[in-house]
């Protein structure tokens, strides 16, 4: 249960004195559902109406806050022409224009010969200083309406920077005095305020460098915001391993003989891996490891591998992959594979006949079938396993924390590998993973030869077109990737349709292929085959490849319209090619003009290879946020905290937290409590519920 303290924080804005029917869902869509949205709405800017000048001293365009007199109003001659309303102090005339005026307002705002405080930009027209719509109109004894220092909001369509300021003032007067959670000692040092001081402080900005994200009350809330998603992480983790724990001893046989089959070596890094998985699995508390390589790293057979150990036990395993390409690509590897060690390996996808989706289920639940290689489909209902040891979970970052949860609960001890192919810079991992131990594949396996990335102007279309013509003839094998037009996979698969009939004029059709979202799976498969086999020499495609499609021959890549790709998409698409023995090439095509950013990321591509340096570069580029597309992503968004000018803070908080619940594992102690607030205000209070006395 929420604490009682939380409550009007929890309410929402339009339980707020001036926020009515119209305006409350402009502002939840601007700010979120709560009132405790508004305070995490952060100013963006500020205006600084502390300028005072004398009217002659008023400066042209700047803000200024200035005392006059009302000497007259002059009603406009016509419609077009502005109401004017003349004022003055002892240096000269000040006109206040307004268009389209509330004639009775601006009598009762500015009755003739009394002295206002006015607020605004100031200009000078045809020899007249001016203020057209001043910001404020005050008498001198309400100047405390008038901000000196005003925040700025970010808004959105349908609101004015004034509602906005207004309803985040309202909120304010909502904020609580909480029970400080974090370490007095960590206050001190740091010269943090505390929670609700900050808040306001950092609505009330008293110059510029209050809006800077390393002003201490904006750190202190990015803190407590991290300290939140941390614990939260750590709670889960503690609470995972404490149930369903089990110990799986294999003896390594089964593994090794499929290994065999496999016909090549493990690199070090993925024998490192492994041994780091099966000490896991053989610990009696329950496996959570993420495996994190860089595409092509290797992690398939890892993951193949671990499973085996699983299987020799007798037990069962889970293969999930995200998309229906990946888990047809896995089972295709594994399945020959464990045919030869006489086990038993099914695929279950979306788009199976109910006979048959019931045989699968039914061999799943019996135990017959010991591995279920699947796409999320093995997360619905009705999918029951006999004695599930171990799931792995490929491309992890197309799936969410709690997704992981759901497959959790498909076994009574299950042991979890979680395998993302995104290098994920380590602040990232700490937020996204924070709850899972880590293993790295930072190894390729030998042979591989750099990719050459050239980076080319559409303009030379033809040129590539005669290379690829040559390229062909030589047995290359070639993907090209279209540019994402906008969010659709409608609009994707036009421009794709096009540069495929394109390319099926210019070199014969039957070698032309296409594959992309619109297709159905077994148009899909069939097109992949063909590719595999090498009917198919040039693969016309959208995205749908950019993740894990592993076929070694194909070592030609183009991409059109680099420009529009992010630069770990770009990077993981690349990662397509340079997995074979012969020389691979990537080309970059873009439209001009390029932005800057689209520059730095075409040369970052075209520098370096190196999955890390893209990806740390990534973040600078574009933000935490944007880095793995956050809504795909499950990984957490912050409102406070920004992962680039706080990241220090990032691995302080993950101390934090494993510090605090070594003390008080339970959140008992009078920080504890105040710490399952912090929880609740932030919205975690998933993680509350893996307290005992939650
Ligand atoms: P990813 O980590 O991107 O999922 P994959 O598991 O698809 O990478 O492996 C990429 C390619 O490398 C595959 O063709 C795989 O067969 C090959 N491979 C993996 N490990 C080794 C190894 N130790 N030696 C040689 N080739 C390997
Ligand atoms: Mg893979």
């Amino acid at each position: 249960m929420r604490p009682e303290i939380l409550f009007p924080l929890f309410d929402a804005p339009l339980s707020l004195p001036g926020i009515g029917r119209r305006l409350a869902p402009l502002i939840e869509h601007a700010a979120g559902p709560h009132i405790v949205d508004l305070l995490w709405h952060l100013p963006i800017n500020l205006i600084d109406r502390s300028a005072r000048p004398k009217v002659s001293e008023a400066v042209e365009g700047a803000i200024a806050t200035i005392q006059v007199t009302v000497d007259r109003h002059i009603p406009a001659a016509t419609k077009r022409l502005p109401y004017k309303v003349r004022c003055f102090d002892e240096t000269g005339f000040l006109t206040l224009v307004f268009f389209h005026p509330h004639v009775d307002y601006l009598k009762r705002a500015l009755p003739e010969g009394e002295v206002r405080l006015v607020s605004g930009h100031t200009a000078l027209y045809q020899d007249e200083i001016q203020m057209t719509h001043p910001d404020y109109i005050v008498p001198l004894g309400e100047a405390d309406n008038l901000p000196l220092i005003e925040a700025v909001y970010r808004v959105t369509a349908g609101l004015t920077p004034k509602t906005m300021s207004q309803a985040v003032a309202r909120a304010l007067s909502h904020v609580p005095d909480l029970e400080e959670w974090q370490d007095t000692a960590l206050l001190q040092q740091r010269g943090w305020p505390s929670w609700s001081q900050a808040v306001l402080k950092a609505h009330k900005p008293e110059g510029r460098e209050d809006l800077s994200s390393l002003s201490p009350a904006r750190i202190r809330l990015a803190y407590d915001e991290l300290l939140s998603n941390q614990l939260a992480l750590a709670l889960m983790r503690a609470y995972l391993r404490k149930t369903g724990g089990r110990s799986i001893k294999a003896s390594g046989a089964l593994a090794k003989t499929i290994l065999s089959h496999v016909g090549y070596q493990l690199t070090g890094a993925q024998e490192r891996a492994l041994n780091d998985i099966t000490k896991d699995m053989e610990a009696p508390t329950r496996m959570m490891r993420l495996l994190q390589g860089d595409v092509g790293s290797g992690k398939t057979v890892v993951a193949l591998l671990a499973l085996c150990h699983a299987l020799e036990t007798g037990a069962q395993g889970a293969f999930m992959a995200p998309t229906e390409i990946l888990a047809r690509q896995h089972f295709a590897f594994i399945e020959p594979l464990a045919e030869k060690a006489g086990l038993k390996v099914a695929l279950l996808t979306g788009r199976h006949k109910a006979a048959e989706r019931r045989d699968i289920l039914e061999g799943v639940a019996s135990g017959a079938i010991q591995l279920l290689i699947g796409t999320h489909a093995l997360f619905q209902e009705g999918v029951t396993f006999q004695d599930l040891a171990l799931a792995v979970v490929d491309e992890q970052h197309r799936f969410g924390v709690h997704q992981r949860l759901r497959l959790q609960g498909k076994g009574g001890a299950t042991d979890i590998l979680v395998m993302t192919a995104t290098p994920i810079p380590r602040t990232l991992t700490l937020t996204a993973y924070g709850d899972l131990d880590v293993s790295r594949l930072d190894e390729k396996p030998p042979g591989r030869r750099p990719i050459t990335t050239r980076v080319m102007p559409l303009e030379r279309l033809g040129q590539i077109i005669d290379h690829l013509g040559q390229a062909i003839q030589e047995d290359h094998r070639v993907f090209w990737v279209c540019p994402l037009v906008e969010e659709s996979d409608v609009v994707d698969a036009t421009a794709a349709e096009d540069r495929y009939a394109h390319l099926q004029e210019i070199f014969s059709a039957s070698v032309v292929g296409l594959i992309h979202g619109r297709m159905s799976s077994a148009e899909k498969d069939a097109v992949m085959a063909d590719f595999q086999s090498g009917k198919l020499k040039i693969l016309v495609a959208t995205t749908v490849i950019e993740v894990g499609v592993d076929v070694p021959e194909a070592n030609i890549m183009v991409i059109e319209g680099a420009e529009r790709f992010g630069l770990a998409q770009l990077h993981q698409l690349r990662g397509r090619v340079g997995r074979g023995a012969r020389e691979s090439s990537c080309v970059l095509l873009y439209k001009a003009p390029l932005s800057e950013t689209a520059r730095a990321r075409l040369t970052m591509m075209r520098e370096t290879e190196d999955g890390f340096r893209i990806a740390e570069e990534d973040l600078k580029l574009r933000g935490a946020g944007e880095l793995l597309g956050t809504k795909q992503s499950g990984l957490p968004v912050f409102r406070l905290a920004d992962l680039q000018t706080h990241s220090d803070l990032m691995a302080m908080a993950r101390d934090d937290a494993m510090l605090i619940l070594s003390k008080d594992p339970e959140l008992l102690s009078p920080r504890g409590q105040a710490l399952r607030t912090l929880l609740y205000l932030f919205e975690r209070e998933e993680a509350v519920r893996y307290l005992r006395a939650g």
